[in-house]
């Protein structure tokens, strides 16, 4: 192997201690606990482990945490009504819907109803248009954790050839738009793309966003590229489960300059963003200087 492995885990230590200290000066020397409310419908497990790990970090970086656990079968009106009812709660700062809704909800409608200074999933269409004007957006905890590790392990992206796979709202879009952002040329392919080896050989940076284990093989990708695997899959091999990326990691490492594994990656991350976001929007409501 010659890639050199993206520690996503001590990244994610670093940025949740960081997030610790900011939260430790805001209660000293202000007074305030930010606060994160985090709302699950329905009782997807892997939902349900995502909203307990959000919990638990929330409050081990000194946060208060609120979980609203609600019925599968809650009706829109009672969601709106909740949320409406967190986005005028003062001691509140970041509110989070967990997704997948159930299919009777419009996803829409219910990200659309979060107030934007709370947005700390940043999927409020004004969130959206922010990022993509380049003005002061809170931004996609995924996303925001994969520039951060491009960031630190490249510093400056300026010129650099970016190939984002996957166009999700969530994932490939936000991710594009901030690599737009760093200056980055920037492809964004998907489905329906054409020869997406020969596209995924052209990046300096190569994000797989696709939820298809072990997609793209060391052969797609550029000698010295930095690859960033977002994918989560849980695929059985040899009678065991396992987590894969949409990278084949092991063939990726032979070519790549660096990659992230999976797990261990992007995915510690993800949540050491969202703390940092909720900090961010307690420090935007009251006028203070926010984490670096
Ligand atoms: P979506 O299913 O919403 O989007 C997948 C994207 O991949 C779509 O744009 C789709 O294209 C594209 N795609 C599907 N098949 C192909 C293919 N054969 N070739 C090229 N593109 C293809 O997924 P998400 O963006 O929500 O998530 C992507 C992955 O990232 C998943 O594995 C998910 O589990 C993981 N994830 C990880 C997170 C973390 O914290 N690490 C957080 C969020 C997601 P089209 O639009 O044309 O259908």
């Amino acid at each position: 192997m010659t890639a050199q492995i993206i520690d996503g885990k001590a990244s994610a230590a670093q940025l949740r201690s960081r997030v610790a200290g900011h939260v430790a000066w805001l209660k000293q020397e202000h007074g305030i606990t930010p606060g994160l409310a985090v709302v699950l419908v329905g009782d997807d497990p892997a939902s349900e482990v995502y909203v307990r790990n959000k919990g638990r970090q929330t409050i081990e970086a000194g946060m208060n945490s609120l979980e609203h656990k609600l019925p599968t079968e809650t009706s829109q009106a009672d969601l709106l009504a909740l949320i409406e009812q967190l986005n005028s709660d003062p001691d509140i700062h970041g509110v989070l819907v967990q997704l997948p809704l159930p299919s009777h909800l419009n996803g829409d409608l219910v990200l659309n109803a979060i107030d934007p200074a709370k947005d700390v999933d940043g999927f409020h269409i004004s969130n959206v248009g922010l990022l993509g004007t380049g003005q002061n957006a809170m931004v996609p905890c995924t996303p925001l954790g994969c520039l951060m590790l491009l960031r630190s392990h490249l510093g400056d992206l300026s010129g650099l050839e970016a190939v984002v796979v996957g166009r999700s709202n969530i994932v490939g879009k936000p991710m594009a738009q901030l690599l737009l952002g760093d200056n980055c040329t920037v492809t964004i392919a998907h489905s329906r793309t054409r020869d997406l080896a020969s596209i995924c050989r052209r990046a300096d940076i190569l994000v797989a966003a696709v939820g298809r284990p072990e997609m793209i093989p060391g052969d797609w990708v550029k000698a010295g590229a930095t690859v960033i695997d977002v994918g989560i899959n849980r695929i059985a091999r040899d009678g065991k489960q396992h987590l894969v990326g949409d990278v084949d990691f092991r063939s990726a490492a032979e070519v790549a300059g660096a990659i992230t594994p999976v797990p261990g990656g992007v995915g510690p991350m993800t949540i050491a963003c969202l703390l940092a976001n909720t900090v961010t929007a307690c420090c935007r409501a009251h006028r203070l200087s926010e984490p670096e």
